[in-house]
């Protein structure tokens, strides 16, 4: 019989996975009555640990990420004892196994495995708060959740991605992923006992360590979901963000490839933010990997925007390799992630040749810029731009407008399109030496993004395994 299931729900599916991990099983089906037994009992004594120490030590962050999930609960109550030989009892019955006598027998809330148990909300996180995921059917008395499901439940910090105040999880199809992500996080959430928050990158973000487990586990096609939440008493948010099914694909295009990956490194460069003193307080490692997310809606275009951004950028803020290798990686996240087509060759150069033959280049690139993102405006300008060099006698076959009408339809994705165009067009004026300023060459830089260049993309700065030498996988009992 199977003692543990990772479920559909996103909190138990994290949770199982991470029990699994403790147990240094390959998956939750394999986790044995024993093991659930181990597992029990470690997170017994760090929920014991965390909720009986000192304010002022760095192990009571761990009561502020139990606080953040289960604020309402024995463990986190106000006036919970502070003498662990009392606290323990009333944390160890939460995980003991089913008395047959407690009750009727229901289907667990979450697996349909039949349960005695019946587990107030205050135990469940998200379960308390108007952004419940779930609700409870009428005439039952609590929530039945079996033993697996409710160690689960409790193992869910360990394979969650955590801060002092909310957690994130990860769903997606594929198991590797799935048991990467809860992998690295069960070694976080020890550091994090061991040392607080100030033990762990700060500037690390969930984002990474998901791009880190999708790269490490699949080239393929594999959609993801992340879910942070907030179980707070006052204000409590649930955010959900994804990435589309082929970003494995393009992570593992990105990383083959030099020129893309030095595009993903003056991305990331780009996106580093410092304070007055000089420290990071964003890493660009995790600000990038969030451009790979798109919230719920499906409206945002992160990437896409955010390279828009830095290609828009004409007075010499990147050399022709600079811009080259970011429009690269535009081009390639639309065709692997949108599985866009795009020949943008022929209206890239008409725009170019207009643009070169103004009496101000710099004038008509303005213009351009301006227009370039609006359906209607650029409408406009490329019938000038094509009127114009007719009547001026042009040698070359010019773009008609059966190859720019796509571009300014309301249709989908001729935003993405006309952000290629543009990115197409600022390199061709580039090549030529027209209107766009080039970045004196800085070696010293120069040296240093190529050094950047050299390494993979995606390794999860700050959560890297060199960073944990020594440090293995969750010891049982350890606490
Ligand atoms: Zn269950």
């Amino acid at each position: 019989m199977t003692t543990l299931i990772a479920t559909g729900h996103p909190l138990q599916r994290a949770g199982a996975w991470a029990a699994a991990v403790i147990a240094g099983r390959d998956d939750p089906g394999r986790v044995s009555e024993a093991d659930l037994e181990a597992v029990s009992a470690a997170v017994v004594a760090d929920v014991v640990a965390a909720a009986t120490t000192p304010k002022d030590t760095s192990r009571y962050d761990w009561w502020k990420v139990l606080f953040a999930l289960y604020p309402n609960s024995k463990a986190t109550h106000s006036k919970r004892p502070s003498d662990p030989n009392v606290l323990r009892p009333d944390i160890e019955r939460l995980f003991a196994p089913d008395v047959p006598e407690a009750g009727p027998t229901r289907p667990c809330t979450f697996c349909n495995t039949g349960t005695t148990a019946v587990w107030a909300k205050s135990n469940l996180p998200l379960f308390d708060t108007s952004k419940s995921l779930n609700t409870l059917p009428p005439g039952v008395p609590g929530w039945p959740v079996c033993r697996g499901c409710r160690i689960a439940m409790w193992a869910l910090p360990y394979g969650a991605w955590v801060t002092a105040g909310s957690a994130t999880v990860l769903s997606c199809e594929n198991e590797t992923a799935q048991r990467d992500f809860a992998r690295r996080n069960v070694r976080r959430a020890r550091r994090v006992m061991h040392a607080g928050f100030t033990g762990v990158p700060a500037t690390a973000r969930p984002e990474t360590v998901v791009l880190a487990a999708l790269r490490d586990a699949t080239e393929g096609l594999c959609a993801t979901t992340l879910w942070s939440f907030k179980n707070d008493n006052q204000d409590p948010w649930l955010r959900v963000t994804r990435t589309r099914r082929a970003v494995p694909a393009f992570l593992a295009t990105v990383d083959g490839n030099a020129p893309l990956r030095r595009g993903w490194h003056l991305l990331r460069r780009s996106l580093t933010r410092y304070d007055a003193q000089g420290r990071i307080v964003a890493g660009g490692e995790g600000e990038a990997a969030r451009l790979l997310f798109e919230a719920e809606d499906g409206r945002s275009r992160p990437l896409l925007g955010q390279l828009h951004r830095l290609l828009a950028d004409t007075d010499g803020a990147w050399s022709a390799g600079d811009r080259e290798a970011l429009v690269g990686l535009a081009f390639t996240y639309a065709e692997e992630v949108f599985g866009m087509e795009t020949d943008l060759d022929p209206v890239a150069t008409l725009i170019a040749d207009w643009i070169e033959q103004g009496s101000s280049p710099r004038g008509r690139l303005a213009e351009y810029r301006n227009a370039a993102l609006n359906d209607y405006k650029l409408g406009t300008l490329l019938v000038q731009a094509y009127t114009r060099l007719q009547l001026e006698g042009s040698k070359t076959t010019l773009a008609g407008p059966e190859l720019w009408r796509p571009l300014i339809r309301r249709q989908p994705r001729a935003w993405e399109q006309r952000m290629l165009l543009f990115a197409q067009v600022s390199v061709l004026l580039q090549q030529r030496g027209v209107a766009i300023g080039a970045k004196e060459a800085d070696p010293r830089q120069e040296r240093e993004i190529e050094a950047l260049a050299e390494r993979p993309a995606f390794a999860a700065d700050g959560e890297d395994e060199d960073e944990y030498d020594g440090f293995h996988d969750y010891e049982m009992g350890q606490a």
